[in-house]
């Protein structure tokens, strides 16, 4: 199937990297791939046309950081301190939920994301069999990954918890090639150290990339100092091996300046949640100084309890907003370094460089965003606007792996009105 769109803007890269905006120009996808930017005379022969008048085509949003299924948990505890949050609120509901809650918090998650624009999304979650899944079945881009917990360095509680990580990793298919399994440890103070190290040595041979929380909080930060003789939760994984392998470090809110000199040489990836960071009062990442670290940033919601939404424009705009201000330079967060941030950023975090940017030969992960809406006219910059001025709601088209599965409000993949009934049944159980 080969598709051609038509009478829109394209915010495309050129070979430099640079967004290159393009208003006369189509896009076409062929199968899984985008196969042709250019001038509509040159264009090849496709299927289909779209005729997508009044939009921007821009690359699939990376939400690089979610925990999809606890949108059953929205807003719990809102208002809570993290700790009493965590042990009040979220933990005594997490303990009830089965794999049938997974599947319809999961599908409730792609639904939101879907309708916002993500493409490709980062999940760390019980039961990832069953949502990976629901991501697989709905057509989502994702890496997916068994959450590495270790809470005695005696005996393995929870036991089989390494063998499920390892299972995982080793025995998920997906003949698409688009939901990947991944290696995650929870955190450092969620783990000891053998079962780290464990799982550095066994991803020696299998080289998957690594999920991991860091430094969200300024407690966290400081007893890992305390276990571990001065060391930091990035400075301890590095002695376990744990960055030898492609690692993409959710928060980095505490991250000193050795932990980016660390993260820099190993290629380590650090994950904004700005959203989530404000609401629990974390504090904020010192994203411009990773940046001048040369270290690689994307960007993630975070689940929906400390957020409460997985709407990737609200983080677009409130990262860029934030780095401004701390940073007390309106230079800082450029829209399209941002952009960028949310997208191809967040996919070289995760391990793919296949797709983030509309460019021949990269996966066709699209969105459509509307700029006939009275809040995105004029349209003078696109990448400002898209971040300053869209909405999640001005998304009318999205598209994974060449495939749409989302139009203007309908869905190509779920059952709309059946994922919410089970939601509400999973809802009447747990609460
Ligand atoms: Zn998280």
């Amino acid at each position: 199937m080969s598709i051609k769109f038509k009478n829109c803007i394209i915010l495309a890269t050129d070979e430099n990297g640079h967004f290159s905006v393009l208003k006369h120009e189509v896009l076409c996808v062929d199968t899984d791939k985008i196969s042709y930017i250019g001038p509509e005379a040159d264009a090849p022969y496709c299927d289909c046309e779209k005729d997508m008048k009044g939009a921007v085509l821009m690359p699939g949003i990376v939400n690089a950081h979610c925990h999809g299924p606890m949108t059953l948990l929205r807003g719990v505890g809102g208002g809570l301190a993290l700790q009493e949050w965590l042990e009040t609120a979220v933990f005594p509901i997490e303990d009830k939920m089965k794999p049938i809650d997974i599947e319809a918090g999961e599908m409730l998650a792609v639904m939101e994301m879907l309708a916002g624009g993500t493409t490709y999304v980062s999940e760390m979650y019980d039961f990832p069999w069953n949502s990976g899944k629901v991501l697989s079945d709905t057509g989502m881009r994702a890496n997916i990954c068994r959450v590495g917990l270790s809470f005695s360095e005696e005996t393995e509680i929870p036991k089989g918890r390494f063998d499920e990580c390892v299972d995982l990793v080793k025995n998920w298919k997906d003949p698409y090639d688009r939901v990947r399994a991944e290696f995650c440890l929870h955190s450092e103070y969620l783990t000891n150290e053998s079962f780290v190290s464990r799982i550095a040595e066994a991803n020696k041979d299998l080289k998957k990339t690594v999920n991991v929380h860091v430094s969200e909080t300024y407690r966290e930060h400081e007893e890992c100092k305390a276990r571990h003789n001065g060391l930091t939760p990035i400075q301890y994984l590095e002695k376990c091996g744990i960055l030898d392998n492609k690692t993409y470090a959710a928060h980095c809110v505490w991250v000193d300046e050795e932990d980016r000199r660390i993260m820099a040489e190993k290629g380590t990836s650090a994950i904004h949640n700005p959203s989530s960071n404000c609401k629990l009062a974390s504090g904020f990442a010192p994203v411009k100084e990773l940046l001048e670290a040369k270290i690689n940033v994307g960007i993630g919601t975070d689940g929906t309890a400390s957020n409460d939404n997985l709407n990737m424009f609200e983080e677009m705009h409130l990262a860029s907003m934030l780095i401004k201000c701390v940073g007390k330079d309106a230079t800082l967060g450029k829209a399209e370094d941002i952009i960028k941030m949310a997208t191809v950023n967040g996919a070289k975090a995760m391990g793919r460089d296949d797709t983030g940017e509309l460019k021949t030969g990269m996966k066709a992960d699209i969105i459509a965003v509307s700029l006939d809406k009275p809040h995105m006219f004029p349209a003078f910059d696109i990448p400002n606007i898209l971040v300053y001025s869209a909405q999640a709601s001005d998304v009318i088209m999205t598209m994974v792996d060449g495939n749409i599965l989302y139009e203007n409000g309908e869905y190509k993949t779920i059952d709309k009105e059946k994922t919410m009934a089970l939601v509400k049944e999973s809802l009447e159980r747990l609460y």
